[in-house]
């Protein structure tokens, strides 16, 4: 037996090493994994390339708990180490590397924004075990079994081992505070985590069965632990998209999320190898009426090992919301995420990644514009998202975008323009987009505006307030306006000469009695000489401070508070309606006939509610009288 010290500047960084990442003990076992598995596929590229003659396509690595002699093994049939490879990788190597490791780590501190914590390698097995050995057989002809241990100490000791089979055994002897390790669901748990879709087979008794051991009466049943491959080293990103089906994909999508029962509406496939490596498949998950977005989501791999799911920095922002897989050994891991965004790898990656998806709405709309229409409700949040996020997604975007009617036809913004310049641009030349959010609480301004003749788009989700600000200002002359922020003639202003029934004075004279009733903080009152078979009361809201009030709602910068104001309405008070000569003449009961013009309105605009109802339903059957 050979004993020795480590050449380390640090008397012992186990202890260190253990403070530092005391969260993250668990990686301990993708390190040791990791290394197995470059050992299997270094000696399967030796005989590929004619170094070794022998078949290497059945090598696994099997996994082992011995809760007896409390030890965790990762044992791999790869290239194994001589006792010179063991004293340079293991003694220089990986030791230099954990003390480099700790520099870097140290300076950051505490930084909740690094990932992954790549680059500790072999020497995590000392953050769970208090004495680690390698027993390994080098593929070289002639080369003897050796059998290193450390306690994590500068000290080491190395002997001859008996070990006959090719291959590494790495055996870890559990610390006191960390049996969890033993626990067989707990590996069970790491090893679906991180290990899943590693090229490796990775085997691990996770299955019990009964099985009968003896004959006759002297028969016993017995429980014995089955193995069984626990990983699939083959998953379908890093397959060809030309090798894979349809279903492929989707069975992919519910290998990778097995509690999503509902499918993805469509796939892209990633692939790159220049002037970066990232391979991957991405998912789009119906957005509607799905609760649990957070929870499945994109995961971020490095040749195959499972690194983090928060993508955070990599993936834009507004592609967050999507499922699937990306890959890429590019991507720098222990790193902080401030950091890691500046990189300008990842920045080509986060741009990759908009344009693939980009060309691929591009492509849909199109190839099969009919389902891209239908698909459209649950994807458009995240067109419409990365519209007001990202520039050059919007230059692509703006062509493929809808815009749904009423109606449920579906156009591009150039086609609607086209569609409705002629109908509906005003006296000023402006071409005005009139639209609804909700198609039963605006029925009577969405009606007012479809006997004019006018197109009326549902534009119904969160952030459509931001999109349509940017929508104006891309595009000059074109403004938007929703169906009830004035009545409809004064949304499109034709500057048709309007004619008033009532006389100045009488005009005057109504509105001082109308203001009179109506609660002066809620209601602005308007006089328009309207048809005389329009309402005679019409609430509306104006535009401007709506949608001002909205995107302040959902995060708009330089708008904060205005989400706080009260709600303000225009009562529009049409002049033309006989009911006005009614208000001007009647003794006596003026409040009785503008509450209850008022309740109408307030009504068809769904504000009619509690006491307000009650008053107006008695008022209702005692005018019935
Ligand atoms: P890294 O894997 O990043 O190089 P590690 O500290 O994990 O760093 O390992 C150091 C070296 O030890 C590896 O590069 C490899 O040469 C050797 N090694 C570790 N584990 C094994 C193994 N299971 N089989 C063969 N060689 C190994």
């Amino acid at each position: 037996m050979t004993k020795g010290t480590i050449n380390v500047a640090v008397e012992n960084i186990f202890p260190l090493i253990k403070k530092f990442l005391y969260s993250d003990h668990e990686i301990f076992l993708r390190e040791l994994i990791s290394n197995a598995t470059d050992a299997t596929l270094k000696l399967k590229h030796l005989a590929s390339v004619g170094e070794i003659k022998g078949d290497f396509d059945q090598s696994q690595i099997e996994i082992i708990i011995d809760e007896k002699k409390k030890q965790l093994k990762i044992i791999d049939q790869g290239i194994g180490m001589t006792e010179e490879e063991v004293k340079k990788y293991i003694n220089e190597i990986a030791f230099s590397g954990a003390e480099e490791f700790l520099d870097k780590y140290k300076e950051k501190g505490d930084d909740p924004g690094i990932i992954g914590h790549f680059g500790l390698g072999f020497y995590s097995a000392f953050m769970v075990a208090d004495k680690v050995e390698i027993i390994s057989k080098s593929y070289k002809e002639g080369s003897e079994a050796i059998h290193w241990s450390c306690d994590g100490s500068p000290n080491y000791s190395i002997k001859k081992s008996k070990k006959t089979d090719r291959g590494t055994e790495i055996i870890l002897n559990i610390s006191d505070d960390s049996t969890e390790f033993l626990e067989k669901s707990r590996i069970d748990n790491l090893l679906t985590k991180y290990n899943k879709f590693m090229p490796i087979p990775i085997k691990f008794g996770t299955k019990e069965e009964s099985k009968t051991i003896g004959e006759g009466k002297d028969a016993k049943e017995e429980k014995i632990t089955v193995d069984n491959i626990i990983n699939n080293p083959n998953p379908a990103w890093t397959k060809k998209p030309a090798d894979l089906e349809a279903d492929d994909y989707k069975k992919f999508y519910h290998e990778l999320y097995p509690m999503q029962f509902e499918e993805p509406l469509f796939n892209i496939h990633l692939n790159v190898d220049y002037p970066f490596n990232l391979t991957g498949i991405l998912y789009f998950p119906k957005l509607s009426n799905n609760l649990d977005i957070q929870k499945d989501r994109i995961q971020l791999y490095q040749n195959q090992v499972f690194v983090t799911d928060n993508v955070e920095g990599i993936v834009p922002d507004f592609l967050q919301m999507l499922r699937g897989v990306i890959d890429s050994p590019d991507i720098p891991l222990n790193v902080s995420r401030s950091y890691l965004q500046a990189d300008g790898a990842v920045k080509k990656i986060a741009g990759y990644i908009t344009k693939k998806v980009a060309d691929k709405f591009a492509s849909l709309h199109k190839n099969n514009r009919e389902d891209f229409e239908a698909k459209w409700n649950d994807i458009k949040v995240i067109i419409e998202y990365g519209m007001l996020s990202e520039p050059k997604f919007y230059d692509k975007a703006k062509k493929f975008a809808l815009y749904p009617t009423v109606t449920d036809k579906y156009f591009t913004f150039d086609e609607l323009k086209d569609k409705i310049k002629d109908q509906q641009t005003d006296k000023d030349g402006n071409t005005i987009v009139l639209y609804a959010s909700d198609k039963d609480k605006q029925h009577s301004y969405i009606e007012a505006a479809k006997t004019k003749g006018y197109e009326v788009l549902l534009l119904d989700s969160p952030i459509v307030s931001h999109l349509i600000q940017k929508l104006e200002t891309e595009n000059e002359k074109t403004k938007f306006a929703r169906v009830d922020a004035d009545h409809i003639d004064n949304l499109i202003n034709k500057e048709e000469t309007k004619i008033s029934k009532l006389s100045d004075a009488e005009k005057e004279k109504l509105k001082t009695i109308v203001e009179g009733i109506v609660p002066k903080e809620t209601y602005t009152v308007q006089l328009e000489s309207l048809d005389s078979t329009s309402n005679p009361f019409i609430i509306t809201q104006p535009e401007f401070m709506r949608r001002m009030k909205e995107m302040s709602a959902t995060g708009g910068g330089g708008m904060m508070g205005m989400g706080n104001m009260p709600e303000m309405y225009n009562l529009v008070v049409n002049t033309n309606n006989d009911l006005m000569g009614k208000i001007l003449k009647a003794k006596g009961n003026k409040d009785k006939y503008v509450n209850q013009a008022l309740d109408l309105a307030k009504l068809s605009q769904n504000l009619l509610q509690g006491e307000a109802l009650t008053n107006f339903i008695k008022r209702s059957f005692e005018l019935m009288k």
